[in-house]
């Protein structure tokens, strides 16, 4: 196996808790063999009771359709939950396996402070970076001894958080691996990492959730059943976030009152999104869905919606729909957005209510 894999993929597909099971797949000491062809909806996971710090919530075996998505060489085998390097894991207490991850995510990660890389920052907001220090650990932990005797793993998620210090500290340790350790990085955004630490990996692409995993994972959440098909719609696959609904309720809910405005104007206000960052997302999914309507496609995000889409779609010129995506995406790539949320969600809808105003 090559010393270092970057899986990447879009938020949402998943990589966080298919690495995290790689690892532990790649530490157990009596790993069970497992194959993509015996995977399941209903494949049952193999659940540890957490002992000490442990997250109750930490994924664990991983199931033949969540393997299938992996590079065959990654998924070959999962942890068996009962041996004593699995109850170092399940612990967060593995002296072989090494997280560095933005302390700001920890909580989502499910982390204990005690399995990062490094102390707690002085500072009081937790960093949204990986800083150097903790690669610095990082690179003193990959050449020492091997505690338990097997390969060491240390994980790095999501790399796109690494600050440029940081990065090129990583870079000296992937130059020249220590030969026990397997590297295992994540990465939302190919396209924003160095160079120089792509080429030292070897790369594969996440694809999203199929169906069957899709349904099993929003089957953990609660999601109404009546709604589901149309959270699947909504997040195309992308169903590993906190709320793979975000924002849909909101985007229904300014269709409906646009619909009710053409029938008599100022009849009602326009919902404010829940905020800024997810009404500009909500809207780039609406835009884009409009478009598809336009040319004669079916919309992608909200099928539930078609009439009212068809009907909307009717009332704006091609073009203005063109520039605002344009400009939304731009939005969505500021750094540092949004400054003034009441301001800039007014602003936001005011854009949008002026794209079905007759003229120009
Ligand atoms: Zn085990």
């Amino acid at each position: 196996m090559n010393s270092a894999w970057l899986i990447h993929a879009p938020q949402g597909y998943g990589k966080w808790p298919l690495l995290q099971r790689t690892a532990n797949a790649l530490l157990c000491e009596s790993p069970q063999s497992l194959t993509a062809s015996q995977g399941n909806a209903g494949s049952p996971q193999v659940s540890l009771t957490p002992t000490g710090g442990g997250s109750a919530s930490r994924p664990w075996g991983l199931s033949g359709l969540e393997a299938a998505r992996l590079p065959a060489v990654l998924s070959t085998s999962k942890a068996c939950g009962h041996c004593a390097s699995c109850a170092l894991l399940a612990a967060g207490t593995h002296p072989d396996l090494l997280i560095a991850a933005p302390e700001a995510m920890w909580p989502e990660l499910g982390l204990n402070p005690s399995e990062e890389t490094a102390p707690r920052s002085e500072t009081r907001t937790a960093s949204q970076e990986i800083r150097i220090e903790q690669i610095r650990r990082l690179n003193d932990w990959s050449v020492s001894t091997s505690h338990r005797g097997r390969a060491k793993v240390a994980l790095i998620y999501p790399v796109d958080a690494l600050n440029a210090a940081a990065a090129n500290a990583l870079l000296k340790t992937l130059e020249e691996p220590p030969e026990d350790v397997q590297f295992l990085l994540g990465a939302h955004r190919l396209d924003a990492l160095l160079p120089t630490i792509r080429s030292r990996c070897r790369l594969a692409a996440l694809p999203r959730p199929g169906a069957a995993e899709a349904q099993q994972q929003l089957g953990g959440k609660t999601v109404a059943s009546g709604t589901q098909q149309a959270v699947l719609a909504w997040c195309q696959g992308a169903v590993y976030q906190t709320n793979p609904a975000l924002g849909l309720e909101w985007a229904e809910s300014l269709l409906d009152a646009l619909s009710r405005q053409a029938a008599s104007p100022q009849s009602s206000t326009l919902p404010p999104p829940p905020d800024q960052a997810a009404g500009v997302a909500a809207l780039l999914k609406i835009g884009s869905d409009l478009q598809r309507v336009q040319s004669g496609a079916p919309p992608l995000y909200l099928p539930q919606k078609l009439p009212t889409l068809t009907a909307l779609a009717q009332r704006i010129a091609p073009r203005k729909l063109a520039d605002a995506l344009d400009d939304w995406r731009q939005k969505q790539r500021l750094a540092g957005f949004p400054l003034n949320q009441a301001l800039a969600s007014d602003s936001l809808l005011l854009e949008f209510a002026q794209l079905f105003s007759r003229g120009d």
